[in-house]
């Protein structure tokens, strides 16, 4: 119950991966197995084009979403980076100037002040705002935000990471100037990921060192990784619909644990993504929830962060104005490709048997 953490490897993307493995040949070399392993490499580029609805030449292949975040943010190298409260570390930690966007109690971007954020002048600017929230689920409104970016005459970044493969995502109808995607949050492998650059905006190389992906990532690409993401994106895509029928068993999980207990479910009032479900048990910290669960064999993610031994909520429920207690009791629990139905029901149970064990103690008292 922990897919947007990473998701099990589709039997697709495993056996594209098996089958380049097999191969010996270097993209850049011009003999018969070098144009073999080519072969391969741009057979993924295209499929993964196609999860975005975007040309080819426009995907540059990167060690994950957190290079191709970082690439977008530091190789585009605006003065000002503007981006929203809720973002991925990967994206607010890349630079030092970050510039927070504030969001709703829903968790939905301000776009009135990115607008007004924008207007005060100042340095060319990058805009980055996620397409789904990978702790909530919660969609953004990355058209309205890309109008109001491009208005101001500033770049515009998304980082659909949690959004793709699990949803439409297009990427002229977001009007973004660059894409971020990762294979292992759509069943295919980790360490592989890519930014889909639209109308050749001006993204410098972080790494350099060789013409691979048009001067744009050095380096022999990871043939292997890239023929997974290409196979799990297409059959990412092929099962959008599918994906979409999620929403019926997160509905299910919230309301049969709302019979139990006065939970409290982040962004619910707002459009989420179909497997994604942020919720309290009251009284009880995510992590002794978390321990608990996982002894029964059931494995979810807090929506808190550990820091220096200190539980604080999650920089995504905070910015939402959440009550730090109440946060602090908040766990993620989010569904994927293979998700079935007796997965639905075991997970209520096992909350269920934590929540009687637990229910309203003390924290410290829980977690002992
Ligand atoms: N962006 C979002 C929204 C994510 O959820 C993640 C991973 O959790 C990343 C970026 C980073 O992707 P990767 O794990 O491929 O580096």
């Amino acid at each position: 119950m922990d897919h947007n953490a990473t998701t099990p490897v589709r039997p697709e993307a495993q056996a594209a991966v098996m089958e380049a493995l097999a191969l010996v040949g270097n993209p850049s070399s011009v003999h018969g197995p070098g144009r073999a392993a080519r072969r391969i490499v741009e057979d993924a580029r295209e499929k993964v084009a196609e999860l975005v609805g975007w040309e080819p030449s426009g995907v540059i292949f990167t060690g994950g979403g957190t290079e191709a975040n970082n690439l977008a943010v530091r190789g585009s190298d605006r003065g000002r980076v503007l981006a929203s409260a809720v973002e991925h570390v990967s994206v607010l930690d890349a630079t030092p100037k970050v510039e927070e966007i504030p969001v709703d109690e829903s968790g939905v971007v301000e776009v009135e002040a990115l607008d007004s954020m924008l207007s005060a002048g100042g340095a060319p600017a990058l805009v980055s705002v996620m397409a789904a929230n990978n702790e909530t689920g919660v969609l953004q409104p990355v058209a309205e935000v890309s109008a109001v970016a491009g208005r101001a005459g500033a770049l515009m970044h998304c980082d659909a990471v949690q959004a793709a493969g699990k949803m439409e995502v297009d990427l002229s109808a977001l009007g973004a100037d660059m894409v971020t995607l990762s294979a292992h949050k759509i069943g295919g492998p980790a360490g592989v990921g890519a930014l889909v650059i639209a109308n050749d905006a001006p993204v410098a190389p972080m790494i350099r060192g060789g013409g691979q992906e048009r001067r744009r990532r050095a380096g022999t690409e990871n043939v292997a990784g890239i023929a997974g993401f290409g196979a799990a994106a297409e059959a990412a895509l092929a099962g959008l619909s599918d994906f979409a029928r999620l929403a019926e068993w997160r509905d299910r999980i919230e309301a049969r644990l709302a019979e139990r207990a006065e939970i409290k479910v982040f962004g619910s009032g707002t459009p989420r993504l179909a497997n994604t479900t942020c919720l309290t048990m009251p009284g009880v910290a995510a992590e002794a929830q978390i321990i608990a669960l996982d002894l029964l064999g059931v494995a979810v993610s807090a929506g808190s962060a550990c820091s220096s031994g200190k539980v604080e909520p999650s920089h995504v429920l905070q910015a939402m104005g959440a009550d730090k207690a109440e946060a602090a009791t908040a766990i993620r629990v989010s569904l994927g490709w293979d998700t079935a139905e007796q997965d639905i029901e075991r997970f209520i149970s096992a909350w269920a048997e934590v929540r009687a064990k637990m229910g309203g103690k003390d924290e410290r008292t829980a977690a002992a």
